[in-house]
């Protein structure tokens, strides 16, 4: 993995001068960092160089692999298929919580950005070669390598694959409007519905991500949601039922995962989530309205799979990140003819 050299980045979008600079305003995230010459953002991969802001990460992966679509996780979308997925380094939450801080936290907590080069265009021939139908931006946040990831999506889609955001949600509209037409599916972690969680636990505030979700609907993406309860920390009954309620009101068709935590990064102390509480979430998910429910990191559990919202058949079985039997037909239930929401065939 290389180091990236000081003369290396590229000339970022998405930004302004600050009061007639030399300082920068950055609008790619709802951070609004104002970053003054020989700064970072707050993500720590995009610098102010005499007054023009510079991307560190473009075209510098970090991690690729071939992952099932599931595993994003997104249910509805493209069963089965497989997908490339991409990351850099940075992001520009910290989250205690944080599963990949390896390389998430690696500019602000090492003060190093890493990556091999791999152009657009290489990772479209990649994710052709290994016989995917969509590129992830994914493991670290793709809103902070946006530029990188809007030139790989926009070639990806004239080779006819598709294009998935694994998100926290913290872009701008502008940012969305940018990339409107060449992003298909998004999943958006939702990781709580209070701000003080947000503020404490995050180091972003909750309006933001929750904007992204309705604004994401509203351009047709197909979103789904996850949220990774956390005991005592965002798991109140009350807390999810406006959780729950809130993704209801943008539509009962967004799919609610609700995953366990497992200890990581600085909560190592803090025990895993009971499978009950995931249990309760659902209940509470259900009694909002929300038609798809599905627990996650509980290996077998039947919440794996999908059941028509009306006769209760199973339309979609899982196991893990595999798919079994699917039988979703022209989008709808075979039995009972009733839509089963979601992009089935691209
Ligand atoms: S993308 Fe980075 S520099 Fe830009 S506003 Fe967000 S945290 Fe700040």
């Amino acid at each position: 993995m290389q180091e990236v050299r000081p003369e290396r980045g590229v000339r970022a979008d998405l930004w302004t001068e600050w009061r007639g600079g030399p300082t920068v305003h950055c609008f790619l995230c709802a951070h609004h960092c104002r970053i003054a010459p020989g700064d970072r953002g707050l993500c720590g991969v995009r610098e102010n160089r005499d007054g023009t802001l510079f991307t560190l990460v473009y075209a510098c992966a970090v991690s690729t692999a071939v992952d099932p679509v599931e595993k994003k996780p997104l249910y509805h979308f493209m069963p089965g298929t497989r997908t490339y997925s991409l990351a850099t380094v940075g992001c520009n939450f910290t989250c205690a919580f944080c599963q990949n801080a390896e390389i998430s936290q690696m500019p602000r907590d090492r003060g190093r950005v890493v990556g091999t080069p791999l152009s657009p265009g290489e990772a479209v021939e990649e994710a052709l070669e290994s016989g995917c139908g969509s590129i992830s931006f994914t493991y670290t946040e793709p809103t902070i390598f946006y530029e990188y990831a809007r030139d790989c999506a926009r070639a990806a889609v004239k080779q006819g694959l598709k294009n998935i955001f694994v998100t926290n949600g913290y872009m701008t509209r502008e940012m969305l409007n940018d990339i409107d037409g060449d992003l298909h599916a998004a999943n958006v972690d939702l990781k709580s519905y209070s701000d003080v969680f947000y503020r404490t636990l995050v180091g972003a505030r909750l309006k933001p991500v929750l904007d992204s979700i309705r604004r994401l609907w509203e351009m047709g993406v197909w979103v789904e949601v996850t949220t990774l309860l956390i005991s005592g920390k965002n798991d109140s009954p009350g807390e999810l039922r406006s959780l729950a309620e809130f993704l209801a009101s943008v539509s009962a068709d967004i799919p609610w995962h609700v995953s366990r935590f497992h200890p990581a990064y600085r909560m190592l102390d803090t025990p895993p989530t009971a499978v009950a509480t995931i249990e309760t979430a659902l209940r509470i998910g259900r009694e909002a309205g929300l038609k798809y429910l599905y627990g996650g990191n509980v290996a077998g559990h039947a919440s794996e799979s999908t059941a028509c919202p009306s006769c209760g058949t199973v339309v979609v079985e899982r196991n893990g990140f595999r798919v079994g039997k699917n039988a979703v037909r022209n989008g709808r239930c075979a039995v009972c003819g009733t839509e089963i929401a979601g992009r089935w065939s691209l």
